[in-house]
């Protein structure tokens, strides 16, 4: 089976067919820096982690681009509001540039936790006002845009025929028509906003063509997509959140300004619950990263959010974290008991031998994959490797060599795609055991001198040498030396 990606577009999952074969061109919207990352971010950012990390295990060339939304998001969503940054950067009597520095380090730093590897390229909306204003300016010549005597550039959605077709919205259904606020200079109140005039308080703002202004917030991912991606490609990712207005803003930008399809695939992953409720800076329910990481560690948290799958709702309660406890332990417990026999066949004079391959466990594998080719389903995948933690129990310390397979398959299926690490905290190595040996007889020969039993301690001594290996005594205290 090929792999299959669930397209927003059409609500189906499609076989796979990048744009130049071998090659994709992956884009997905970056965080907007102006507070500490939650858990809804870790969901999006693993998500795509691991698509990325699936692409690179079959193999192809991938460019991954985000983005860092530093300036241009507002509050409200309807053009209305302060810009988010700017408000932070009142409250924390910070420059907004600093704001937008400080979680940018923040969300990396939480990042690197999670094992999410960067993107080839992360770029930053404020190091493209340049391309962003040629392109409002394009759009204000194709009769696309329109300029206002404010010195704000709106974006006409009826001058797009197709506005709607991600979301299935239509300008009928009275998009804006639940927001109350709305710029009272819009011809419409669906138009949205490409630039933004700035007032003399504002404190993030570029000269442009309409005076002193700054970007709205989806020029930005037109812009910077088609930058480094060109004006068609494979993949665009984002929170099912992004999906309107931001993403159907965006496919109304660029295909306006390139006449091209925007983007093969739209790929959503899904929100985050708390106990059941939607989760929300407004609702004071979010739940801070870092916070969780204190608590349970980042590893625990990246199993949280791939156990289940990336379309379906992900609840955050008491049940879901013992469920996800359970499942760590059992994990925990394969690279435990496996590590000495993947030490051991992975050193210079090993007698365990890995290439040897197991029929049972190769179809574990091979169930594996076909669940990730399945759209990613990474729910079924941990249930396979659920299976593979079984086996290694039931083969504990009868077949070494088939504990050192299991562990190359964890490994690769668990490690290189899942992104999951574990820490071997008792190491039964061959090298740690002989270490512990070694401290062993220094410690009950210091224990037969230390009580004047000089006689027993030099018996010990004496047996070593006898056997070849020398007790030396320095003034770190006693070596072995062989
Ligand atoms: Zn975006």
């Amino acid at each position: 089976m090929g792999l299959k990606i669930y397209n927003t577009f059409t609500r189906n999952k499609e076989d796979f067919k990048p744009i130049t074969e071998g090659n994709i061109g992956m884009y997905v919207c970056g965080p907007t820096v102006y507070g500490p990352p939650h858990v809804g971010h870790a969901r999006s950012y693993i998500v795509f982690d691991t698509w990325y990390r699936y692409f690179l295990y079959k193999g192809f060339k991938v460019k991954y681009v985000q983005n860092i939304t530093d300036v241009g998001h507002l509050v409200g969503d309807a053009d209305e509001g302060e810009d988010k940054i700017q408000k932070k950067a009142i409250t924390e009597q910070l420059d907004p540039v600093a704001v937008a520095y400080k979680y940018e380090t923040m969300y990396f730093d939480c990042m690197h936790e999670l094992n999410v590897l960067k993107p080839t390229i992360s770029c930053r909306a404020t190091g493209h006002i340049i391309e962003i204003i040629e392109a409002v300016k394009e759009l204000v010549e194709k009769g696309y845009a329109y300029v206002t005597k404010e010195g704000n550039v709106y974006y006409d959605v009826r001058k797009f025929k197709e506005y709607g077709k991600l979301s299935g919205r239509t300008l009928d259904d009275n998009i804006s028509g639940e927001r109350i606020e709305v710029a009272d200079d819009k011809q419409n109140p669906e138009d949205f906003a490409l630039w933004k005039k700035a007032d003399r308080t504002h404190l993030m703002k570029w000269p442009s063509p309409w005076g002193e202004g700054y970007p709205g917030w989806h020029i930005e991912c037109s812009v910077m997509s088609r930058k480094y991606l060109g004006d068609t490609f494979d993949i665009h990712g984002g929170g099912m959140d992004n999906v309107f207005p931001h993403h159907e803003c965006e496919i109304a930008q660029s295909e306006a300004i390139t006449g091209k399809p925007f983007v093969n695939y739209f790929v959503h992953n899904n929100l985050i619950t708390v106990n059941g409720q939607k989760m929300g800076k407004s609702l004071g329910n979010t739940v801070d990263l870092n916070d969780l990481f204190e608590k349970y560690g980042p590893m625990f948290v990246r199993l949280y959010i791939v156990k289940n799958h990336y379309r379906s709702v992900l609840d955050f309660s008491e049940d879901q974290l013992e469920e996800t406890k359970k499942t760590y332990e059992k994990f925990q417990n394969l690279v435990e008991i496996t590590e000495p026999y993947i030490v051991e066949a992975n050193s210079v004079r090993h007698t365990l031998n890995i290439t040897e391959s197991y029929d049972d466990i190769d179809a574990m594998k091979n169930r594996f994959l076909e669940a990730m080719d399945d759209d990613l389903n990474t729910a079924v995948g941990i249930a396979v490797l659920l299976e593979l933690a079984k086996e290694a129990n039931k083969a504990k310390e009868q077949d070494t060599n088939k504990l050192a397979y299991i562990r190359k398959v964890f490994d690769e299926l668990a490690g290189d795609i899942l992104g999951l690490q574990f820490e071997v905290k008792n190491d039964s190595s061959p090298n740690a055991n002989m270490e512990k040996l070694e401290k062993s007889i220094i410690d009950i020969r210091n224990e037969f001198k230390k009580n004047k039993q000089y006689e027993i301690a030099d018996f010990i001594r004496d047996t070593l040498k006898e056997n070849g290996i020398n007790m030396i005594d320095t003034k770190e205290g006693a070596k072995l030396e062989f």
